[in-house]
């Protein structure tokens, strides 16, 4: 079988789901026998070209986030939302209850820590919030979804193992699936 190009992608979330993906351990090189990973925040590619499999982390929330998952999407066979941001946006979208400038105003301007001397970040590299995150199934097709927060490291290789070898997973069949 050749072998196929992986990407796994770190949209707006903390790194925990790519933290579980890592506790797969030896079980990576099983993963690299089967697949080039072509981009990752654990690889040096900083493009992403057409892959076989997108394994995505985390939800949108900025136009930054939007213009790259619709980028993804166009470039990956297979897209899959890793973790409960990129499903329903979790803990990501806890914003999603306060009006935008409440929630950046009480990080910045009013936080505690400030003492009073607070003001918004406003630098031009800096990713622009979207008013509302979204889970990605709202902006793009998913082809299939990983749960949990975050998913467990077996869960991960088990899905990533069938996909590699063409096979479609069946999240019934793993021993566990954590749910926070
Ligand atoms: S699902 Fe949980 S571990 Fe994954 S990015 Fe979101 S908060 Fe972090």
């Amino acid at each position: 079988m050749p072998k196929k190009k992986l990407a796994t992608i770190w949209l707006g979330g903390c790194s925990g789901c790519h933290m579980s993906l890592l506790d797969i351990d030896e079980r990576i090189l099983e993963v690299v026998k089967l697949a080039d990973i072509v981009k990752s925040p654990v690889v040096d590619g900083k493009e992403l070209p057409e892959v076989d499999i997108a394994l995505v982390e985390g939800s949108i929330t900025s136009d930054e986030h939007f213009r790259e998952i619709l980028h993804i999407r166009k470039q990956a066979k297979t897209l899959i939302a890793l973790g409960d941001c990129a499903v329903m946006t979790n803990v990501t979208g806890m914003r999603n209850y306060f009006d935008l400038k409440e929630v950046v105003d009480a990080s910045y301007v009013n936080a505690v820590s400030n003492d009073g001397q607070g003001e918004l970040p406003g630098h031009p590299c800096l990713l622009k919030l979207n008013d509302k995150v979204l889970p990605l199934q709202e902006v793009v097709k998913v082809d299939f979804v990983i749960p949990g927060c975050p998913p467990d490291a077996d869960t991960i290789f088990y899905v990533l193992a069938e996909f590699l070898n063409d096979r479609l997973p069946d999240l019934g069949k793993t021993k566990k699936l954590k749910y926070g």
